[in-house]
């Protein structure tokens, strides 16, 4: 592939493309593709939701580089089967989504699909060049944070799968709708731009364990993450421990939560969480701590036992098989 060019500022590897506007603003670009089968099933989102989250998947890449989202392409893949009244309950929930994120929908393509519904969306959004944050930047001796909570869209999965008589029915509904209509943290992921107290900054897409793993390749640091500090729900713990034999399994290792996962130095990680949290209203947790690189990546026990933290990822529906 030839060398980028003098304004691709960030080309492959990180959340989005940064790409040069002027002196001081710069484009953020990302796309991503929701495939029937592979990342939703049809009988278990409305498609309602199917249209929000689909636009929210990508809101929320824009919001790990703290950026504003402006202008969404969406190209369809609808097969024959398909209900008109599903198309116009999709196309509701991608415009309700757009509307309420303060992005327009500006065009787009539409084509039959022999092989299920897909989804694919361009979004680009803006930052100016002195607030937008990337994986790369943790330095050692910052705090972890993360926005809301984690685990529970992969319990909502587990859900689909298990029968119900083992889950907490109002736990359940929470799985269930964090899976389905997942909350892109926009306003939370600008305010920690233009904050300068962050350091790196990612969503939770693929899992926490993961996600953190891309900081810690991009950064070239390591980390230590206390497990008794993770916002994770009691009732998404017992579920995860049935499913999987590890209470931990679904926080660390679950996908789909689009919470915000960011460094900042010790001095300054109370103060940046407190201020999200006064403006938005969304908790933020500190989670652990950068480490050098030579010391690898460390899961914290309750019990003070120390475990390497495995960052193997989230594959949708795949998990179990
Ligand atoms: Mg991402």
């Amino acid at each position: 592939m030839p060398a980028p060019g003098p304004d691709v500022l960030v080309g492959i590897g990180d959340d989005v493309a940064v790409l040069r506007d002027g002196p001081d603003q710069v484009w953020l670009a990302t796309c991503d593709v929701q495939v029937e089968g592979a990342h939703f099933l049809r009988n278990a989102i409305t498609p309602v939701d199917l249209g929000r989250k689909s636009l929210a998947i990508n809101l929320s890449d824009i919001a790990s580089a703290g950026g504003s989202p402006k202008f969404a392409l969406i190209s369809l893949g609808l097969p024959d089967d398909l209900p008109v009244e599903f198309i116009d309950g999709l196309y509701r929930g991608l415009r309700s989504e757009a509307e309420h994120f303060g992005t327009e929908i500006v065009g787009g393509n539409i084509s039959g699909s022999k092989f299920g519904l897909f989804i694919d969306i361009f979004l680009l959004g803006k930052a100016s060049r002195e607030n937008y944050l990337l994986r790369s930047g943790a330095q050692v001796g910052d705090q972890i944070l993360v926005t809301g909570t984690i685990g529970d869209a992969a319990a909502g999965v587990a859900l689909l799968q298990t029968p119900p008589s083992v889950a907490d029915a109002a736990y359940a509904e929470v799985a269930r709708s964090r899976l389905n209509t997942p909350t892109p943290r926009v306003q939370e992921g600008r305010l920690i731009g233009e904050s300068h107290l962050a350091t790196a900054m990612i969503d939770v897409s693929d899992g926490l364990a993961g996600d953190l793993g891309h900081i810690c390749e991009r950064s070239n640091v390591g980390v230590r993450l206390e497990a008794n500090k993770l916002p994770v729900a009691a009732a998404n713990r017992s579920l995860a421990q049935i499913v999987h034999g590890d209470e931990w399994h679904f926080a660390l290792h679950g996908g789909e939560d689009y919470e915000l996962l960011f460094t900042a130095p010790k001095a300054h990680a109370m103060e940046l969480s407190s201020r999200i949290n006064q403006a938005t209203g969304t908790p933020v947790s500190i989670i652990g701590e950068v480490l050098p690189q030579e010391e690898s990546r460390q899961l914290v026990l309750p019990a003070g036992q120390v475990v390497p933290l495995a960052t193997f990822g989230w594959d949708h529906f795949k998990e179990k098989a």
